[in-house]
């Protein structure tokens, strides 16, 4: 791809992802429906899968970038309901770029040796170095989602008791909005994924997982029980896009019922991410070419 076309489809994909990210306080979950494809119809499914792997090839020479540069840090943080497609979405997102500048990290409930510690600590240690794009397969943010849900959760955390309070969960997005300022302001630019499946997809999913013998070990009985907490989750969900979505550090809000689409616009936001970092490949020093140029002609010159 030339650079021309890479200046294109990077400017699409800015455009394409508008409508999806959320950078302030007056976002609503309902003004975004789960079976959105834009104008596109399961037609155009080639068309986007082709758009997808054009989008991996770019992402791939800008993660080149970034790995060349050793400057900023990319955090892609991804939250969802079960079945959602969390998993599928980071295997084909990032499987065009170079394996040793991207880890990824995956957040279940939290160990004890966890528990004896603040909540951020855990994410803490696994947070990108320069260079490297690091993705957090759920999060810091389960502490205002299901711990909110579930408030054994939150008892089992050993705060002193006087400091949970009914604050505490605005106490916990300010917490988060000033880390996310300080990771933003030390060279990490993150960006938020939320993939909202709709309830009635997520039905079929699990009866998918239920059905196939090859999808049963994806199945478990406490992610249909957590159903039953629907209408918490995503009102959870909505405060805390609200709450925690800035310019520096957006939510994506990305329909998830149709895969295809769902990839699209992640590939498409995090292409954006990169780009708007403005990358470059280091310049070479005077010296340095100079160097070069002796050992070309030593090379030629030799066997
Ligand atoms: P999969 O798609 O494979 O099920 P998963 O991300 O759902 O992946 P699980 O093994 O189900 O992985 O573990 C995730 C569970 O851990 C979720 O139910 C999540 O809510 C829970 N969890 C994550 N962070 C916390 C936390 N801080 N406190 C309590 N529970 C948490
Ligand atoms: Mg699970």
């Amino acid at each position: 791809m030339n650079k021309k076309e890479m200046k294109t489809l990077i400017k699409r994909s800015r455009k394409f992802v508008k409508p999806f990210r959320v950078t302030d306080d007056r976002f609503r979950l309902k003004d975004i429906d789960p079976g959105d494809t834009l104008d596109l119809t399961s037609e155009d499914k080639p068309r986007a899968k082709e758009a997808l792997a054009m989008g991996i090839e770019v992402l791939a020479e800008l993660q080149d970038m970034l790995y060349a540069q050793d400057n900023w840090a990319v955090l892609l943080i991804f939250q969802a309901m079960d079945a959602a497609g969390k998993d599928g979405a980071i295997k084909h997102v990032m499987s065009g770029v170079n394996p040793q500048g991207c880890q990824v990290f995956s957040f279940k409930a939290p160990t004890s040796e966890d528990l004896d510690h603040d909540y951020l600590w855990r994410c803490m240690k696994c947070l990108p170095e320069r260079g490297r794009i690091g993705i957090f397969n759920r999060s810091y943010y389960e502490e205002t989602l299901v711990v909110r849900v579930h408030r054994e959760f939150l008892e089992k955390q050993k705060l002193p008791p006087e400091l949970v309070t009914k604050d505490i969960w605005k106490e916990r997005f300010q917490d988060i909005r000033s880390f996310e300022r300080y990771l933003t302001r030390n060279g990490v630019a993150i960006r938020k994924f939320f993939l909202h499946v709709s309830n009635k997809e997520q039905k079929k999913r699990f009866l998918e997982r239920i059905e196939e013998p090859e999808k049963n070990w994806k199945f478990s009985a406490n992610d249909a029980k957590e159903r039953g907490y629907w209408d918490d989750y995503m009102e959870a969900y909505e405060d805390m896009i609200r709450n925690t979505a800035t310019k520096a550090a957006p939510w994506y809000v990305v329909p998830a019922d149709n895969k295809w689409f769902t990839r699209v616009i992640v590939a498409a936001a995090v292409i954006d991410a990169l780009a708007e970092l403005e990358l470059t490949y280091p310049k070479v020093s005077e010296g340095k070419l100079k160097e070069l140029a002796a050992a070309k002609r030593a090379l030629q010159a030799g066997k």
